[in-house]
């Protein structure tokens, strides 16, 4: 099988939990000795088999194979990288069954970061995610807090829920750049500055 890993937490002294993503499922499993296995970080992706255990009820993480990313030496890249596979931790946690969805997302984010600005193509996997988790509502932008429609002073907050900048007290953007997230799920019309202000949005959590 294979999967990202995207959790890990250690118990006893080098033992860890580890989470992995894989096409249908998200596994929680236990590998002895992990904190000692050098494939096993956040982020990466591998090829496994599980044993399944009359102890315990978590299956034991087995025959790990690395199954690296042309840029994974890239330290700049990887961080980020890493930063974003931990979001998907607490999104699916409490769900058993995936859609293959968010492994061939994660597989295309891959090779696209070979040559694509790392950021921006995070934050347009973020834009496929919540469009396919039908959380991106791009036919009429409605303010998430007051209620009422958006024709100026457009903003951002958490999940990218569109918001008046005078009501979320956040920072504007030009109607027709949000416009171009929400319908094309792009982000060229916006500038580095202001990919690294939808970015710090997407670090607050899915
Ligand atoms: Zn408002």
């Amino acid at each position: 099988m294979q999967g990202y890993i995207i959790d890990i937490k250690k118990v006893r002294d080098d033992d860890l939990l580890v989470s992995i993503i894989t096409q249908n499922r998200l596994y929680t499993t236990y590998r002895f000795y992990g904190a000692r296995h050098s494939l096993i970080n956040i982020g990466f992706k591998i090829d496994f088999e599980l044993e399944l255990s009359l102890k315990s009820s978590l299956p034991r993480l087995k025959e790990v194979l690395g199954l690296g990313f042309e840029w994974i030496l890239d330290t700049k890249k990887l961080y980020l990288w890493q930063r974003f596979l931990k979001l998907f931790y607490p999104h699916l946690k409490d769900i058993e069954k995936i859609d293959d969805f968010y492994m061939l997302e994660l597989d295309m984010l891959a090779h696209k970061m070979i040559k694509q600005d790392t950021k921006r193509a995070i934050i347009e996997t973020y834009l496929n995610l919540l469009f396919f988790e039908g959380r991106l509502n791009s036919s009429a932008l409605t303010c998430f807090l007051c209620e009422k429609s958006i024709e100026n002073n457009f903003s951002l907050v958490r999940s990218f829920l569109p918001t008046h900048s005078y009501c979320s007290y956040s920072r504007d953007f030009e109607g027709s750049k949000i416009k171009d997230l929400f319908n094309a799920r792009k982000v060229i019309s916006f500038d580095d500055e202001e990919c690294g202000y939808l970015w710090d949005i997407l670090m607050q959590g899915f």
